[in-house]
């Protein structure tokens, strides 16, 4: 039996006029000898009544610091809606389906709720439901621990979801439906000539989905990945073929050839950044006040990132949601320090870029002459990345992309 794997995300399903386009999509991908699992986001986005951030909110309405586990049970219901409607609305078309929970579809975790990882999937009640002749909705984002608890993956998981049955059902591909064209050289939403992306390579995507582009969840790169599972991104909204995501030569509508990774894949960006920095003076800290920081700072549970150690500053950046808490934890230690926030992270991301001289110079002077201050700056093997301030942030991408002529011309 040939297995194919399809994600719907939110905005695919957000209203009936949509659905109903996705049951057009799936009746057109059923053929004989071909099960279809499809996986669902929950519908809409931020403020729509059964988006999963409305759950988010009216849980911390009564209680801003929620119960972990209720949190899950209750912010996987929005999966579970649109799965259950969408099962509902095949069935009225005279399609064979049924509706799988993540746990019903063998999903199983660790207990860490919000962000849990899928420990392994045990596909037999699936199996069972494709072998009948059936199209197996299943609610993505969801899962259950081997304590038996509800478990959520965190943000992006219903991609997580579809690669997971991807593998265990050893599918011909996987297709995530989104609302844009495919994985493009930068947002759409931000760059308006940005260029869609035939073909890109497992490493070539995971660094773009590291580096912000969160059009697929790195984790569901890397799980697809293990058994080289090619994955196409796509837009529900036209019949446009999307990008194919394969490692080579994927023999797919004879389409594009994978020969390599590119120099420059695509810009990316992350907002929401505070940047902390820390003045040392070397005559009155007593050694060692680096470690002590960065100590303090675990103990109270913050996650740091870009980090840079000199001997008369240190430099670093967290969430800004967690700003007030450093705060807190530097004063205890009697430290002169500034906190920037609505910092934004922009970054060139290529993984072949390792070597070719020249390019750390393009990149400040397409900032420099946008007038944009580089705050903070860093790179490794596949990337160079700016802090800057965010309401540069939009400026600096669109620049970055124009620099190095990414787009359509
Ligand atoms: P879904 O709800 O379908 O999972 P997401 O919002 O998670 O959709 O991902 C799709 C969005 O990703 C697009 O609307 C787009 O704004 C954004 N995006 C960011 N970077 C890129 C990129 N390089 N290519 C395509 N889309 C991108
Ligand atoms: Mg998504």
């Amino acid at each position: 039996m040939k297995i194919i794997v399809q994600k719907y995300g939110g905005t695919s399903l957000a209203t009936p006029e949509l659905r109903s386009r996705v049951c057009d999509i799936i009746a057109a991908h059923r053929q004989e000898e071909t099960a279809l699992v499809v996986v669902v986001s929950a519908m809409g986005r931020e403020k729509e009544a059964y988006a999963t951030d409305t759950f988010i909110n009216l849980i911390k309405e009564s209680n801003p610091d929620p119960p972990l586990r209720e949190m899950d049970i209750l912010v996987s219901c929005g999966e579970t809606i649109s799965g259950v409607l969408l099962t509902s609305h095949l069935c009225a078309r005279g399609i064979k389906a049924k509706f799988l929970s993540g746990e019903q579809a063998g999903i199983i975790t660790d207990s860490n709720y919000g962000n849990a990882h899928i420990l392994y999937v045990n596909p037999q009640h699936l199996l069972e439901c494709l072998s009948a002749g059936m199209v197996v909705v299943v609610a993505g984002f969801q899962g259950i621990s081997e304590q038996g608890e509800r478990t959520t993956l965190g943000r992006g998981g219903s991609d997580t979801t579809a690669s997971a049955l991807g593998v265990a059902l050893d599918a011909e591909y996987i297709d995530i439906f989104t609302d844009v064209e495919g994985i493009m050289t930068a947002d759409p939403r931000i760059v308006g000539n940005a260029r869609l992306l035939d073909a890109v390579t497992y490493n070539e995507i995971c660094q773009l989905a590291r580096e912000g582009a969160k059009v697929v969840h790195p984790r569901a790169i890397e799980i697809a990945m293990q058994k080289s599972i090619p994955l196409r991104v796509r837009s529900t909204f036209t019949d446009s073929v999307g990008t194919i995501v394969a490692n080579q030569n994927p023999v797919w509508d004879n389409r594009a050839r994978i020969i390599a990774d590119r120099l420059i894949t695509g810009i990316t960006y992350t907002s929401n950044i505070a940047q902390i920095k820390i003045s040392i003076d070397s005559h009155l800290e007593p050694r060692g006040i680096d470690l002590k920081i960065f100590k303090s700072l675990a103990q109270a549970d913050i996650s740091v990132d870009f980090i840079t150690v000199q001997p008369e500053a240190i430099r670093f950046t967290v969430n800004n949601e967690l700003a007030q808490k450093t705060k807190e934890v530097l004063k205890k230690l009697d430290l002169s320090f500034d906190i920037e926030l609505n910092c934004a992270k922009v970054a060139i991301v290529g993984a072949a870029m390792t070597g070719i001289p020249g390019v750390m110079s393009k990149v400040v002077e397409a900032l420099s002459e946008n007038d944009i201050s580089i705050l903070q700056s860093g790179d490794s093997y596949t990337n160079i990345w700016c802090l800057v301030n965010s309401k540069d942030m939009e400026k600096a991408v669109q620049a970055l992309h124009d620099k190095f002529e990414l787009g359509n011309k």
